[in-house]
């Protein structure tokens, strides 16, 4: 029994498994769990002037959009269409009608844009479109969502947000893991106007995160970005942290050899 005893220990002892639990990883005490921070859907994508999506970027999984919208053809990733269904359906149910306005715009749509409406405004850049690879709604993940009376406009400006629609959405979309993307107080960190019509999924772990501490999506990154430089510069690493996460150890066979249970599972726990 003891010599069974002493060659498992050897045995362990040489295994790299045994190192790794005596490490113990500093602990993540940020509010959003470390995997969601890699951002492989894409979720938390920023583009902005200082942030260009490449000419190319375009999302893989857009789909139709299929919830109520203005006349045209109207593309969004899918779980952010996903997400649109569910909050369109409860906004109905609280009687407001929403429309889609705006979806996907690919990087040569918003570059013809752009130079438009720098035509029609003396060649002045006035922050009402964004330069191709700065706009949100290249991400397939921005949309813009306006009520009835506002579809019939030619244009829409910040009056939107006195809407019963528009306030619903201020005060509901984070439950569907939206973000007014364009905040009254945040358009000196964003760089653009205002806009209670512009949505952007983002998640809704992030959502509920970014409604609750008030942070556009600029301050969002920063913040989270800052964490993980913390994070390494504190003693952890967040890359090894994450493969742990995804990729656990193979379970330890707990076989009992003494008829006492699972006796190998002592030596991994200190
Ligand atoms: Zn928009």
């Amino acid at each position: 029994m003891r010599k069974l005893l002493c060659l498992l220990l050897a045995l362990f002892s040489l295994c790299p498994l045994f190192a790794l639990a005596e490490d113990e990883p500093l602990p993540w005490d940020y509010a959003i769990d470390p995997l969601t921070l890699r951002n492989l859907n894409g979720y938390l994508t920023l583009a902005n002037r200082d942030h260009l999506l490449a000419s190319a970027y375009a999302p893989s999984d857009l789909v139709n959009v299929t919830a109520r919208h203005v006349s045209g053809r109207f593309q969004l990733r899918q779980a952010a269409h996903d997400a649109l269904l569910a909050m369109f359906a409860a906004a109905d149910a609280d009687g407001c009608t929403l429309y889609v306005k705006s979806a996907y715009r690919s990087y040569q749509t918003q570059n013809t844009m752009y130079y438009n409406r720098l035509k029609a405004n003396n060649g002045k850049d006035d922050g009402w479109v964004s330069y191709p690879g700065a706009s949100d709604h290249q991400t397939g993940l921005g949309l813009d969502i306006l009520n009835y009376a506002w579809t019939q406009k030619s244009g829409m400006n910040a009056e939107f947000a006195n809407t019963k629609e528009a306030q619903w959405m201020a005060a509901h979309c984070h439950e569907y893991g939206f973000v007014i993307r364009y905040q009254q107080d945040k358009q000196e960190i964003t760089g653009i106007n205002f806009e209670p019509w512009h949505l952007r999924y983002v998640g809704p772990s992030c959502a509920a995160y970014m409604y609750e501490n008030n942070l556009s999506l600029e301050e969002f990154t920063l913040e989270w970005q800052a964490y993980i430089a913390n994070y390494n510069a504190r003693g952890g690493n967040y890359e090894e942290y994450c493969k742990a996460l995804t990729t656990l150890p193979d379970p330890v066979v707990t076989g009992s050899y003494d008829g006492q249970g699972d006796g190998e599972m002592s030596f991994f726990q200190p």
